[in-house]
Order: structure tokens, then sequence, then C-alpha cells
């Protein structure tokens, strides 16, 4: 048997950081970093006696994300308190949900090179973060800070329907750009909003049962779940070769070596004594309000998408790619206001753009400039002001200082020669230069004027207006 006669099968609970103002039982700021223990209160830090209410939005914002990953709403449903100790969770318990989820039976969508194929989400439901140990470098002991205790969460949990490591990237991507749509999170992977649980096992191909799992806990980048699944798959095909059987444990994905480690408490086995939780009342969901927060839905990618075939007559390619990241979206729309060339404004960002945020790693909602800035570009480009190689510099020098492109035009003299008289100087000094060339020109070689032009783009240090430069060689070489 080999690697071939093994089906991967994957199964995500995804936390995703509500973007709520306040915490999910206390007023107290959900807002990312800030001193320690300076976002707390007796209710976040536990003390004895303090009772939680719950923040409304949370409810209305988990109630968003269900509508837009097609759930069922629960007309009413209870929190509960999950019971474990961990040092950065006072309470000793967590309040979660555990029997009746706010929402449930959904899907989403993804495209695979079989075509669309839908990812069962089980449930969705609201819980609270638990807050974070900071570790001496030293091993003198570690902080704890309950800044982030409290923070509401939602948890995605997707039935075991992923099949490799791709379909869960296109998941990954797909959920991420939902809850970004509709504004419910920031999904800022890095800050640890949007964090992934990876169950994995593998199983004989055509096997009707699922084969032991393992989990890899709180993985936040695309590349390392990638490259844990891989590995996992791997290490627990192995295991079955050689005749062994898998241990269902949580593991710890180790980037740097690029292997799965077993942490010592195999947690899978815990009870976690829930029940109801006794300081909160029933929520209850109206149709009303179900139906109140369905109007605030907006534009999902895929009416996006559409739209931007028929309305900005885009390519297909460019509509997938522009509407994969709300961000993106946003940037493009907004720039062709100001420019009024969609497809140039699409080329910026599909190459120039993504290769920028690609090579530097950074998401999308963190390029420095404005859309505005982009569209001004594009018109600068468009009017002749700059040649369009002079735009790429413009814009790599926008990444890092943000400024407006004229500004930036200016202070490195970069504005493009289109002025008939200078033209005329350089051609006219190539000329004299290159009388190989022109002698090449004379015998039939047409090819020896994009030589001349190039050699004078290089005089000009890029900023020639090339079709005027064109014009003039063909000119003085025809006189
Ligand atoms: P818990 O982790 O709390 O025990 P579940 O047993 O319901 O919860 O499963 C959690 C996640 O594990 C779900 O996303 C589910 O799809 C996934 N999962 C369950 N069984 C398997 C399996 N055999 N292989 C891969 N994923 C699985
Ligand atoms: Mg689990
Ligand atoms: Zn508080």
């Amino acid at each position: 048997m080999s690697k071939e006669d093994y089906e991967i099968v994957i199964g995500l609970e995804v936390h995703s950081e509500l973007s709520t103002k306040t915490k999910i039982f206390c007023s107290c700021p959900t807002e990312f970093g800030g001193d320690p223990n300076t976002h707390c209160c007796p209710i976040c830090m536990a003390m004895p006696g303090a009772l939680p209410v719950l923040n409304k939005k949370v409810v209305e914002y988990a109630i968003k994300a269900g509508l837009a990953t097609n759930c069922e709403i629960a007309k009413e449903c209870k929190n509960d308190r999950k019971n474990y100790f961990y040092p950065d969770l006072p309470k000793s318990y967590q309040i979660s949900q555990f029997d009746i989820p706010i929402c449930s039976n959904g899907y989403v969508e993804i495209d695979t090179d079989n075509g669309k194929k839908k990812i069962g989400l089980t449930r969705i439901h609201i819980e609270e973060d638990a807050g974070k140990l900071n570790h001496d470098a030293y091993g003198r002991g570690s902080l704890v800070d309950l800044n982030r205790a409290g923070v509401p969460l939602i948890e995605i949990v997707s039935e075991p329907d992923l099949r490799s490591a791709e379909e869960v990237e296109s998941y990954l991507r797909k959920l991420k750009s939902i809850l970004e749509y509709i504004e419910v999170s920031d999904c800022k992977m890095q800050e640890g909003s949007l964090r992934a649980d990876v169950n994995v096992s593998v199983r004989k191909k055509g096997a009707k049962e699922f084969g032991i799992r393992t989990e890899m806990k709180n993985m936040n980048s695309f590349r390392s779940i990638v490259r844990a699944i891989n590995y996992e798959a791997e290490r627990q095909i192995e295991v079955l070769e050689e005749g062994g059987v898998v241990t269902q444990e949580t593991l710890r994905w180790d980037d740097v070596s690029g292997k799965t480690f077993a942490m010592r408490d195999k947690e899978d086995a815990q009870d976690y004594r829930y029940f109801p939780e006794p300081d909160l009342a029933i929520i209850k969901i109206s149709d009303e309000m179900k139906e109140e927060i369905r109007k605030t839905l907006p534009e999902m990618p895929e009416k996006r998408r559409e739209r931007y075939i028929s309305e900005y007559k885009l390519p297909e390619y460019d509509a997938n790619v522009l509407t994969s990241e709300k961000a993106l979206s946003d940037m493009f729309e907004k720039a062709t206001e100001v420019c009024n060339n969609p497809k140039a404004v699409s080329n910026w960002i599909m190459t120039e753009i993504i290769g920028f945020l690609n090579s530097k790693e950074l998401e999308a909602k963190e390029i420095p400039f404005t859309a505005e800035q982009l569209g001004n570009l594009i018109v600068l480009i468009d009017k002749g002001t700059i040649s369009s190689s002079i735009g790429k510099k413009v814009l790599n020098k926008m990444f890092e200082e943000a400024k407006e492109p004229k500004v930036i035009i200016e202070e490195n003299g970069w504005i493009q020669i289109s002025d008939e008289g200078a033209i005329k100087e350089v051609v006219i000094k190539i000329l004299e230069a290159n009388p190989q060339s022109v002698a090449d020109y004379k015998a039939g070689k047409d090819k020896a004027v994009g030589f001349l032009v190039g050699q004078a783009m290089k005089e000009t240090r890029g900023k020639a207006n090339p079709q005027m430069l064109n014009k003039m060689f063909l000119e003085e070489l025809n006189k």
C-alpha cells in the first residue's frame, strides 16, 4: 500500500474574535493590545460574585455569521459552563454553548479542481476568549494578562468534509472573506482574531468509517496549516502502514522543525461537566430580529463578482481575484470611481499590489495608501504625466510612505518628458552615438528602432514618453 491508497479527512473548529466594541459579558473594550490588565473589570477578572450580562451585539453578529453561511438560527438557546482549569482562565470555567448552539446546519461553498463543493457547518456558537500568559524569556515564570479574557468569539465547527490541505486553505479563505464582508470580525490572523483547530485523520480509499483523528490547536497561518496537514497525514499513514494505530490526541505543530509533537494533556478524553449557566437568561431570537439582521447583510462576494463582469466588463478571472477579499474589492471600487478606468485599476491591483503583498507577507487590509491615491496614480499615467514604468516606482514608494503620488513624483523629479524639443534633443544625441543602428535600420532592420528607443529611455532614466520617442526616431531615420 502507498500514500495514494489513502484519503485525508479534515474537520475544522475555527475561532473568530468578534469586532464588537465591548466584551461579551461586561463593558470593557475588546481592543487588541494595551498595557497588561488595563482592559479589565471585576467581571472579566472573575471576582467572586460578579455577574455577567450578555452583550446583545454578540448575538446579532453571530446571527449575521449564521445567515451568511446558510445556517438555521435557533429560536431559543442558552449559555453553558464548560469547566476546565487553565491559568489564564480565572473563573476555571468558560461560558460557551453546549447542546443548543445559536446557529446550526449551514454550509460554505468552495471552488475545487472538480468544481464547486459544499462544506457543511455543524454549528456556530458564541463563547468568551481566555486571557494570555506572557512567558518570561529567562524562565523566571509567567505573568497573566486578562485584557483578552471575555473578548467575544464565535466558534465555527465544520463537518469532516474536507479532503486535502488545498481544500482546507480554500475553505478558510472563503470563511475569512465572508466574515470580513459582513464586518463581524477583522480576521487579523497574526493577532489571533482568526485561528483554527485542525482535526486530521486518514482512511483507506473507499472505506466507510473515518479513521482516528488527531487535533492541532490554535493555528493561525495558512502556510503552517497546509504544511501541518500534509505532514500529519503522512505521519498517520506511516503509522498505519507499519501496523500501528493512530492515537486520538492533541498535537502541537512546530513550524521550525516542520513536525508535530504530542502535547502532554490528552484533552480529547476530558469531561468538561457542562451545565447551563445559571447567571444568564435564555436567549430568545424572534423572527423579526432575524429578518432585521438579514436586511443588514451586504452584497456578498458572488454577487459582486457578477456585477464586476457585467458593470465593469472585467474578465471573470479579474472579478474572482478582486472579490476574494473585501479590502481589495473596496479598493478596486473606490479607485475606479476616481480614475474611471476599471481594467487599469484591476491590473495594478492584481499584478503590482498583490505581488507586493505576497512578497512582504502582508494582508490587503494593511495596504498603507488609500484607494483614492491609487486612483490618482492611474489618472497621472492615463494623462501621460508619468509612464507606467515610473508608475511602478511611485507605487513602491507609496507602500513605504503613503504619500500622494503627485508629491512622490515631484520629490523624485519623475515627471515624464513629453516636451517635443526635449525629446528631439535626446533622439539626436542617441542617433549620433549609435551610427551602427542607423545603418542597420537603413539596411532594412526595423528592430533597430526598438534598440534606439531603449537607449533613449536609459538616457532619460525612464522619463521620456515612449510613444513620442518612437515617432520621432522614425521621422529622423526616414528623413
Ligand atoms: P470535539 O473536538 O469537541 O470532540 P467533535 O468530535 O464534534 O468535537 O469534532 C470536532 C471537529 O473534528 C469537527 O470539525 C469534526 O468535523 C472533526 N472531526 C470529527 N471526526 C473526525 C475525523 N475522524 N477526522 C477528521 N476530522 C474529524
Ligand atoms: Mg476539538
Ligand atoms: Zn470587564
